[in-house]
């Protein structure tokens, strides 16, 4: 076996799994134990969500998994089996109250909602201010705001796809709504657009202190744009936490899976807070917790360790090695896939100065910040909670 990796102290902290109510920051957005159904099918159950004023919230999930259902119910088109929508203290659905879409002030921006083709730029962002007064000013205003105050008179065949979308955002806040809902907006923009807007995106909804829900079933344009993240699976939120903490600290190994890369590799709690795998000992300042319940760990547990590309440093005065099987180039960086010496993969995120040919062994040794660790399905029995 391998000696014991050095590595810095980590806190095995309990992620949070549901949006909280921020009492010190009052919700602007709330939805309580909200259940949506098609006929008897019921495809959100029971969904705790609460935005505070002027904050942006992500919904990430598989497909299928009831986000644009939420969106829906959240602008009206949908009526809640159970539960609630309010938005600044009055309540929009109930079972016993539901106020038109029209009469909510909630905006959308959907991917699939195209332009009007036969109208301007300009004709396309006013069309929702019905003819206000301030109509042309505030037209301008919003196109200055997106950047594209030089294209108000033309027709949208003449404009990138991206800039399309950036009309499509105008028009949705020209009428200045409470709320603003995102559905996979970008997701028909190539992958360097989509992350390129989603950060301007955000700057725009930051300056404009609107408080706004992007449902998206891509981790890069939730990281772009959200504060907050909530990782949907079946009409559940199974995590609500920053981006960082999903990644770094995902509840349970769906969220784990599904927010970035990386694999899990079997080792033995030794106590409480070391866990002994092929890389080494991994040692951590805080009792190693069987993430999936949050209980402590107790000895002999087997565990599934999760390492993340960025957790497998490549360093050749490591006396632990493995094999280059598979690289791919990402500028910066390599993505290395390793074979250890018994057959299990890692992935190493190593800078792309140190080029390694496929075959070829490198020293790696693991750097980690938190240890997540679920108690592995099959293994002995021991109860989680010593
Ligand atoms: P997502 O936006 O996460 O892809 P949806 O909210 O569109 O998911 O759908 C959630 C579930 O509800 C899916 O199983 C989908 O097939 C089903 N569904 C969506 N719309 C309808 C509808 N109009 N009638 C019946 N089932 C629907
Ligand atoms: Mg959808």
């Amino acid at each position: 076996m391998a000696e014991p990796s050095k590595l810095p102290t980590m806190e095995a902290t309990v992620a949070r799994t549901s949006a909280p109510h921020a009492e010190a920051n009052p919700a602007w957005l709330r939805l309580d134990g909200v259940t949506l159904a098609y006929g008897s099918k019921v495809v959100v159950a029971g969904l705790d969500l609460t935005l505070a004023r002027g904050q942006i919230g992500c919904l990430l999930g598989p497909s299928g998994c009831g986000k644009t259902t939420v969106l829906r119910a959240i602008a009206g088109f949908e009526p809640v089996v159970a539960g609630s929508v309010q938005l600044d203290g009055h309540v929009l659905s109930s079972r016993e109250a539901h106020l038109p879409p029209e009469q909510r002030r909630v905006g959308m921006m959907f991917q699939d909602q195209a332009l009007f083709p036969h109208l301007t730029v300009a004709d396309n962002v006013a069309f929702g201010l019905r003819g206000a007064a301030h109509a042309r000013e505030r037209v301008a205003q919003m196109l200055d705001t997106v950047g594209l105050g030089h294209a108000a008179r033309r027709f949208p065949h003449e404009l990138s796809g991206g800039q399309q979308q950036r009309v499509a955002l105008a028009r949705a806040l020209a009428p200045a709504p409470r709320l603003l809902l995102l559905d996979e907006p970008f997701s028909s923009l190539d992958v360097e657009l989509r992350e390129h807007l989603g950060a301007e995106v955000r700057a725009l909804l930051a300056r404009s202190g609107i408080t706004a829900l992007l449902v998206t079933h891509d981790q890069h344009e939730a990281f772009a744009i959200a504060d907050e993240i909530g990782v949907m699976r079946d009409g559940r939120i199974e995590q609500w936490d920053s981006a960082y903490r999903l990644y770094h600290q995902p509840a349970n190994r769906f969220v784990a899976d599904f927010v970035g890369h990386g694999v899990f590799l079997p080792g033995t709690v030794i106590d409480g807070s070391r866990v002994q795998m092929e890389l080494g000992v991994l040692e951590s300042a805080q009792p190693v917790r069987c993430t999936e319940h949050g209980d402590v760990c107790p000895s002999g547990c087997q565990v599934d360790v999760l390492l993340r590309p960025d957790d497998v440093v490549h360093d050749d005065a490591s006396r632990v090695t493995a094999q280059v099987l598979a690289k791919a180039f990402r500028g910066a960086e390599f993505l290395y896939t390793l074979r250890l010496p018994s057959g299990a993969k890692v992935l190493s995120l190593v800078p792309s100065h140190h080029d390694h040919a496929i075959g070829e062994r490198i020293g790696i040794r693991l750097e980690i910040d938190h240890v997540v660790a679920y108690k592995r399905d099959g293994g002995p029995d021991l109860a989680c909670n010593t």
